[in-house]
């Protein structure tokens, strides 16, 4: 289109004027809003122009036909004019106006149909049609161009107003809302426009400034009374019930007359702006508290080395550097409290923390550095340095943060705690010296699993490994293949060894026996003795307690361990001896036992010449003491055999109960002083053991109880069945004088006896009970007893009744 323009601006003045006439008829024609389509084309606006005029004058025509005094012909084209002019714009309008003139010249005028002018009057009225005509066309192709514009600008607005993700609200000169939005709509709900301004949350409502400010229905009215109020922010609970703070802005609109015409509110919400507000603001809170709660100083230099924040603990530490100018530069301050090395050198500025790290240096983790200061007061302190460089977007270093803590309590700490480990390790070292030196062998452990603190080399040699410092026993022995045998030549369980005795219960074990088995089959007797200690009292490692500071008093325990074998090998020689020694007296005693009793005999029978009383007595006397002498043999070679695991058992099926009853019968025939009785409900109970050594150890435990109840008195032996463990359970029950309480976890030894006997001259070796017991365990059973010095003791067998068990080793 510009192009073709260009081509005819040449041709004439004409051509211009023709298509500035064409623009303005272009931009004063438009379609009514009732066409669409194809039919909003100006074309049509100009057609209709023509086609309207030549129906109204063919109207006219007709009209004045009928009513030749018919006068207002060109009121009826004004009209025509007039509506094409309204709604297709000047350009139709003016066209209806000239076609109109046409036809009114050519067929209404008169003379009609005369086609031509004739008075002055028809000219004046030409005139005049088509002055009115041309206003008319002009006017309101302007007014409605203005109205159309008006109308674009609503729509826009409305646009606007509803794409605005604020809440608007148009309320009129009354205060009820006329337009509400519709992000007014969520914050208010079902607010309908035609209600009354209602924004009322605002008990709490305030202004930016903080005055507080009742009511959002206040704001309309301000508004109303031609105030503009901006800003006021209210707190209100929204349509969905949530919080939310506004911002709200109204101003008053008015007429063109200036009459206030009504009110505009809009709200900004400020709720999630307010809420991050908060937030940054509590989290400046917690930075600051954190900053003041803090032991170490904090420094916040701008690049030229000028303080622009600290805390508390920076003004307490370094007091004076606050108290001089603050326009100070950094070396006059900081030489106030001269700062130097380690070593007491003064340090250059240069080498200032604050100084470094303002070169861009990060004194981080390993780099912070250790100054003496000298501070207020004369103190000399060491302060350790840390801290990092502030940078800008571009890196350049705009500021430095510098930590500080004060470390000489630490250092001096430190000093001392090397002081104490290096004597507490001198003293280790000694005692170390001092315990390998010692012929028996001798360690020192803690904790409950016995974790080693040290052992001499003796200790190595006798377990023929070496234990490492802080390795637990149990751990220890199974790397090693070593394993731990009692007396009775069994395995110990770990709580029964007596190193774990003294770590768990505190006691101090004496004289413990042991047996070390080493993996070679090498085995070594050994006494050990076992005394509870507190490591505490001990301070042999001060690194060590530092690292175990939770246990408070941890168990420990010196353990010594005392090579017995040659103790072992005498006693051997003893029990050989013993048994060669019982054995020859057998044959002695056998004779004299032989010779007393053929005497006796003899002179029963009147054989030889009758013995007097007295011989007969001592004859008798002499059988009695040979007796004793045969029971002390024998179970001084039963001892024998039982050390040696020599003893056997020749088993067969017995009855217990006609076992009990005989020897029961045998021994009320020894004492008229006790009442020997059996108690039993069984008839029989049959039992798989040797019926001899059995009658040997019933006969022990009644002869003892005859013995140990010098006063006389009953004594009961009991048998019953216990079904449920498948055992015979026998008990001999006296109310003798009792076992001393202390003596009585060793009354089963070897010789052992107890000493309440001592004043009644009652006789024995302490071998029976260990024989009772050594026989009891080898039929697979157990014995025990219950006793109470004074009042009397029960003793206690159970034996099993499955023939098949097992015979216990020795
Ligand atoms: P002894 O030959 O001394 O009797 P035993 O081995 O039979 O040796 O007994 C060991 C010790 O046990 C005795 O010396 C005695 O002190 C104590 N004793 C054994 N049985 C009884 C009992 N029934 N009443 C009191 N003391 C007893």
């Amino acid at each position: 289109m510009d192009a073709r323009d260009r081509q005819e601006t040449p041709h004439a003045p004409l051509g211009s004027l023709w298509l500035t006439i064409r623009h303005w008829l272009v931009a004063h024609t438009f379609a009514p809003p009732f066409l669409t389509g194809r039919w909003s084309h100006p074309a049509v606006g100009y057609l209709l122009a023509v086609l309207l005029q030549v129906v109204t004058v063919t109207g006219l025509v007709e009209l004045i036909r009928l009513f030749p005094s018919f006068q207002f012909q060109e009121a009826l084209l004004i009209l025509v004019v007039l509506v094409v002019a309204l709604n297709w714009g000047a350009g139709p309008g003016l066209l209806a106006t000239l076609v109109g003139a046409v036809l009114l010249t050519f067929l209404l005028l008169p003379p009609v149909y005369s086609l031509m002018i004739v008075r002055i009057e028809i000219v004046l009225d030409l005139l005049v049609y088509l002055a009115v005509g041309l206003a008319v066309s002009l006017l309101s192709s302007q007014v409605q161009r203005a109205r159309r514009a008006a109308e674009g600008l609503r729509r826009r607005l409305d646009t606007i107003i509803e794409a605005l993700p604020d809440a608007l609200s148009i309320y009129d000169a009354a205060g009820r809302s006329i337009q509400i939005n519709p992000a007014a709509h969520q914050l208010l709900g079902n607010h309908q426009p035609g209600t009354q301004a209602d924004v009322s949350p605002a008990s709490d409502g305030r202004t930016s400034s903080g005055e507080s400010f009742p009511s959002g229905d206040l704001l309309v009215a301000r508004a109303l009374g031609g105030e503009t109020v901006s800003a006021v922010e209210i707190n209100l609970r929204d349509a969905q019930g949530h919080e939310r703070i506004l911002t709200m802005n109204v101003a008053p609109f008015y007429t063109p007359e200036g009459q206030i015409e009504g009110a505009v509110l809009i709200s900004h919400d400020v709720s999630a702006l307010r809420e991050a507000e908060l937030e940054a603001a509590a989290r400046a809170g917690q930075l600051e508290a954190i900053l003041e709660a803090m032991t170490d100083m904090v420094v916040v230099h701008d690049s030229e080395g000028r303080v622009i924040l600290r805390n508390a603990a920076a003004e307490r530490i370094h007091p004076l550097e606050w108290t001089g100018d603050p326009s100070q530069t950094l070396p006059q301050r900081g030489n106030q409290f001269l700062p130097r090395d380690e070593q007491g050198q003064p340090l250059p500025v240069e080498q200032w923390p604050v100084q470094r790290i303002l070169h861009g240096e990060e004194l981080t983790g390993i780099h912070a550095v250790d100054v003496l200061v000298h501070l207020a007061g004369g103190h000399e302190r060491l302060m350790n340095f840390s801290g990092a460089p502030i940078r800008d977007a571009n890196s350049r270093v705009i500021g430095s943060i510098i930590l500080g803590r004060d470390v000489t309590e630490r250092r001096r700490l430190e000093e001392s705690e090397r002081r104490v480990h290096a004597e507490t390790e001198a003293r280790r070292a000694l005692l170390q010296l001092i315990l390998d030196a010692l012929p028996i062998s001798a360690y020192l452990v803690r904790g409950r699993d016995a974790q080693l603190v040290l052992a001499n080399r003796a200790a190595t040699t006798l377990w023929g490994a070496s234990w490492q410092q802080d390795q637990p026993m149990g751990e220890f022995l199974r790397e090693n293949g070593i394993r731990i045998f009692g007396r009775d030549g069994r395995p110990l369980e770990p709580a029964q060894l007596a190193t774990l005795r003294a770590l768990h219960q505190g006691e101090t074990v004496l004289q413990h026996q042991e047996t070390i088995r080493h993996p070679d089959g090498t085995a070594l007797p050994v006494q050990v003795n076992a005394v509870a200690l507190d490591m505490r009292q001990l301070n042999l490692s001060a690194s060590d307690e530092a690292t175990r500071p939770a246990q408070a008093s941890e168990p420990a325990a010196i353990v010594v361990h005392q090579d017995v074998t040659l103790l072992k090998e005498t006693e051997a020689l003893k029990d050989v001896f013993i048994g060669l020694f019982a054995h020859e007296l057998r044959t002695p005693i056998a004779v004299l036992t032989g010779f007393a009793q053929t005497l006796l005999a003899h002179s029963e029978r009147g054989n030889d010449a009758q013995l007097s009383a007295w011989q007969r007595e001592a004859l008798q006397g002499i059988d009695q003491a040979v007796l004793q002498l045969v029971k002390l043999t024998e179970d001084l070679l039963d001892a024998t055999r039982v050390q040696a695991g020599w003893l056997e058992l020749s088993r067969e099926l017995t009855d217990l109960v006609a076992l009990c009853r005989r020897v029961v019968a045998r021994f009320q025939l020894t004492t008229a002083q006790h009442t020997l009785s059996l108690e039993t409900s069984l008839d029989h109970l049959v039992a798989q053991v040797d019926p001899e050594r059995m009658e040997q150890v019933l006969g022990n435990l009644l002869s003892n109880a005859i013995k140990y109840s010098p006063e006389g008195g009953p004594i009961q032996v009991r048998l019953r069945e216990a079904v449920e463990t498948q055992m015979a359970q026998l008990s001999v029950h006296d109310r003798g004088i009792g076992i001393p309480a202390r003596q009585q976890p060793r009354i089963f030894g070897r010789f052992e006896r107890a000493d309440n006997s001592r004043p009644y001259g009652i006789n024995g070796t302490g071998l029976g009970l260990y024989l009772c017991r050594a026989l009891v365990e080898q039929h697979g059973g157990h014995i025990w007893f219950e006793s109470v010095e004074g009042e009397g003791s029960t003793f206690f067998i159970a034996l099993p009744l499955a023939s098949e068990a097992a015979p216990a080793r020795l």
